[in-house]
């Protein structure tokens, strides 16, 4: 394999606010996806490094280490997150590049996913800063003699597991409001690309957050993960991934019974009614299957068109796809880079192979692109005659692979929309605006989107039903994941309670 020039700071894990070899010494190659080429490497973490962050974040968490962290004003906290936030948006440029070099998403899309970084680290500056006049929750009780309030406290010491599609967003979507909430972490970034997460921790070096209260240990999945949620010390598990590890993870935290929260795959629809602008629709329906290289959990990769418009669409739908220009992610203009891994790429394959060879047809792309001889490419793939029996209308591809399938009816169309065992989102398009409401409430997800598909805002509730897990990220219920609730009854009456007979020798 071709080495490149390095362009990845070396760094090692991030363990109690110091940079530390990893246990073993080993590393995992950095590999750029457009070129194929080594670009560094990234600490290869095992048990024994997550023992040291656990103990790390366990001290932090205490009373008087990590200046009092989780006792500490949401203020005081709130002034690390923003320090933070003002670090990614000084280095966004050079962050942006090498989430790009690392992962393959178009540059444009890597510098957008630094801006929400730090809008997403200042809104849970806000929040945490808020959290401080609501900690206490007064309940009134129907006794007199007994008052009673519920408090927010933050869980402790969290074990935060993220994908690679998103690397240091879905990083942040944990990091930022456990860290509001009072919580100390120990942050496991995806094997496949972990270099800006290690360049959080040089930032919060940087911005001097006390040690202990975030450590980041890269490595793979079964060597540094799985030991971080079976830990008895970690008290909650936040997992970003795939259904399969989701289902592992339950069942190790399932050991010391511990709470998980699980955002995992999707299969989710895009229903197009006869009344749309076309055009509008087409590029609604391409950006929610292609965007992130089609590597996003919420892809919008099965699409329901109504049977009287599907021919004009897609026509215009493959000339659309034919002008997304493919190429090295920094290159300017691009709209669709490589996929990340070369597992990656050779599973893409096989799902489309699986479909030709079940009956699909491929109208659109489906091939590397003639122009990219190296590089993990695949062009935009548009398939038609598709079963719903099928695999590729079953299952997650996390690539840019969109379905077709056609409807008659609105009932029809939600009938297809729910025949999946996931539910994590799905997008209606329609001129009719009781209709739409309509399918907001029949389509079996925990998102969904109006003639749009895959916007996202950090003050939104974010998560999936069925097999893409539980638990919501983002907005306030973002910040819940990482709050307990103490109830705290007081007896205010000088009366004595009066239940046992009073001994008579007293
Ligand atoms: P993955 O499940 O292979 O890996 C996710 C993380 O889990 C990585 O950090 C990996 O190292 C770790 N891991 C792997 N095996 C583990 C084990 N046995 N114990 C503990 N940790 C382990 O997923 P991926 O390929 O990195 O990401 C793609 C998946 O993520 C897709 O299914 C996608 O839909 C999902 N995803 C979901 C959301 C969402 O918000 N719902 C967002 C992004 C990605």
């Amino acid at each position: 394999m071709a080495m490149e020039v390095a362009v990845v700071p070396r760094r090692e894990l991030f363990i109690d606010g110091e940079w530390k070899e990893p246990v073993r010494g080993r590393r995992i190659p950095v590999i750029n996806p457009a070129t194929e080429s080594v670009i560094g490497d990234v600490p290869a973490g095992t048990e024994d490094d997550v023992e040291l962050a656990v103990s790390a974040a366990r001290r932090a968490f205490s009373r008087n280490r990590g200046k009092d962290w989780p006792r500490a004003s949401g203020n005081y906290r709130a002034q690390f997150l923003r320090r933070i936030a003002a670090k990614i948006i000084e280095k966004k440029d050079e962050l942006a590049k090498l989430e790009a070099m690392d992962c393959g998403k178009p540059l444009d899309e890597a510098a957008w996913d630094m801006d929400d970084v730090a809008a997403c680290f200042e809104y849970y500056a806000d929040l945490g800063e808020a959290l401080d006049g609501k900690r206490k929750v007064p309940i009134s009780l129907p006794l007199e003699t007994f008052k009673c309030h519920a408090r927010k406290e933050p869980m402790g010491v969290v074990g935060l597991i993220t994908p690679w599609n998103y690397p240091l967003l879905m990083a942040t979507w944990k990091v930022a409001p456990a860290l509001a909430a009072g919580c100390t972490a120990v942050l496991k970034p995806s094997e496949l690309a972990s270099v800006t997460c290690l360049e959080l921790a040089e930032i919060c070096k940087e911005v001097g957050l006390p040690a202990g209260v975030l450590n980041i240990v890269t490595g793979l999945g079964p060597e540094a993960g799985a030991p971080l949620v079976s830990h008895p010390q970690i008290d909650k598990v936040a997992f970003t991934g795939s259904t399969e590890t989701g289902r592992q993870v339950m069942g190790y935290a399932s050991q010391t019974i511990k709470p998980v929260s699980l955002e995992l795959g999707g299969k989710s629809p895009i229903i197009v009614f006869e009344d749309v602008d076309i055009e509008k629709a087409v590029e609604w329906a391409l950006f929610g299957c292609f965007w992130t290289n089609g590597q996003i959990c919420s892809a919008t990769s099965r699409l329901l068109l109504h049977e009287s418009i599907a021919d004009d669409f897609l026509d215009k739908m493959v000339s659309w796809a034919a002008n997304i220009k493919v190429s090295d992610p920094l290159e300017e203009g691009c709209r669709l880079g490589p996929v990340v891994s070369v597992g990656q790429y050779e599973k893409i394959k096989k799902f489309i192979l699986t479909a030709k060879n079940e009956g699909a047809s491929v109208i659109y792309g489906g091939v590397r692109p003639q122009h990219l001889d190296k590089g993990y490419f695949i062009l935009p793939t548009i398939l038609t005659n598709v079963e719903t029996s099928m695999q590729i209308w079953r299952e997650e591809v996390f690539g840019p692979v969109l379905c077709v399938k056609t409807f008659k009816t609105e009932e029809e169309a939600i009938d297809l929309a729910n025949d999946t065992r996931f539910g994590l989102a799905g997008a209606v398009l329609s001129n009719d605006p009781e209709r739409c409401n309509r399918l907001t409430e029949e389509i079996n997800a925990g998102i969904i989107w109006v003639n749009c598909s895959q916007p996202c805002f950090c003050q939104a509730p974010w998560g999936g039903n069925k097999r893409s897990g539980f638990g919501r990220e983002l907005g306030e219920w973002g910040l819940d994941n990482y709050l307990s609730v103490k109830q705290v009854t007081e007896y205010t009456s000088s009366d004595p309670w009066g239940w046992y007979g009073r001994p008579s020798k007293l």
